[in-house]
């Protein structure tokens, strides 16, 4: 692929002696306007440009100051070629951003020789933006994946116990009630054994996605493990838990789960617990309490909810 090198001069004789210099080996593109030159940078993105200094409606230190302040435009290299020769002359352009500056007369083997490093430069500065970019989504997949399930999407047990800790933070400090909501599938077992195990993640998926379209997205549910599942609620007391997990229960139970031509029913057991506003608790407290809840709703015979009683 052959670079792009935009040349910015406000005479035109200057530019086609430029362009026949550059010609052979670059894809040239010029202006004698400096306000073009801006559009020509933002919409060309040139691989390089080539500054006059002395332009009568906008120097080319200011020039090169608007393309470096620009993130469209800032990491395009510059470099001035001027007459202007002093000392402090190339201490302002390369104060104001410009990457090289080459005095005239120059001899053009040089000229050629600085580009072509400039460009290089400019190339693997782009490969190790590209490398971090990618690393940083790398990064944020595997965040991702720690965080979900791998067989229903949904979160992992690792998250929920982050977000319960949070939770109950936050729902202790602003006297908020807070409800886990614990439910096992009734005799999975049997899926398994009836359908097999392959059959039995397909019911476990279509389960999962099932209850996650009865919950609010404020609701925060995830896989404990197994075939047992958790729903977090902020804001809401163990009663009102207890009547959203009777939602639930009769959402599986009403509807036989269809997968590969098969009808299979199910049903569900819940325990509810809760921490009311001035009681204490913690996460793992709640979770216990829960699955004591639920251990009950399996001895009374399972497809139920049983939830705590006390109060704070
Ligand atoms: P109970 O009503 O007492 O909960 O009965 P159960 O059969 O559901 O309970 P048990 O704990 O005896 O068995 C759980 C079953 O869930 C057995 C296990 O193979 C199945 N199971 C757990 N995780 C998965 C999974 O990821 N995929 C499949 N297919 N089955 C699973
Ligand atoms: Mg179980
Ligand atoms: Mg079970």
């Amino acid at each position: 692929m052959r670079h792009s090198v935009l040349i910015v001069d406000d005479s035109g004789f200057n530019v086609r002696i430029l362009e026949k210099q550059l010609c052979q080996y670059y894809d040239v593109i010029s202006t004698t306007d400096p306000m073009e030159a801006l559009r020509l940078a933002f919409e060309e993105k040139p691989s390089l440009i080539l500054l006059d200094v002395v332009m009568p409606k906008m120097s080319g230190y200011e020039l090169c100051k608007v393309l470096k302040d620009s993130k469209k435009t800032s990491n395009i290299p510059v470099v001035f070629v001027t007459s202007k020769g002093g000392v402090e002359d190339k201490v302002i352009g390369l104060q104001t951003g410009g990457d090289d500056y080459i005095t005239k007369p120059y001899e053009v083997g040089e000229l050629l020789a600085r580009i072509s490093v400039h460009i290089r430069l400019k190339e693997a500065q782009d490969q190790l933006k590209k490398l971090l970019e990618e690393k940083n989504q790398l990064i944020e997949q595997l965040e991702n994946l720690s965080l979900h399930d791998g067989l229903t999407g949904i979160y992992n047990r690792r998250y929920l116990e982050e977000y319960l800790e949070r939770a109950v933070e936050e729902c202790r400090r602003y006297s908020i009630a807070l409800s886990v909501i614990m439910m096992d599938i009734d005799h999975f077992k049997r899926v398994n054994d009836t359908h097999g195990h392959q059959m039995g993640d397909k019911v476990l998926e279509k389960f999962a996605r099932r209850i996650k379209s009865n919950v609010r997205r404020a609701d925060m549910l995830a896989r404990y493990g197994g075939e047992e599942f958790t729903v977090v609620l902020k804001n809401t007391d163990t009663k009102g838990a207890a009547v959203l997990a009777d939602k639930l229960r009769i959402a599986v139970q009403e509807k036989p789960f269809e997968v590969d031509g098969h009808s299979i029913s199910l049903t569900v057991s819940f325990g509810v617990a809760g921490m009311q506003p001035g009681t204490d608790s913690d996460a793992t407290q709640l979770l216990r309490d829960a699955d004591i809840m639920l251990y009950k709703a399996k001895g009374a015979g399972r497809n139920r909810v049983e939830f705590e009683t006390k109060s704070g």
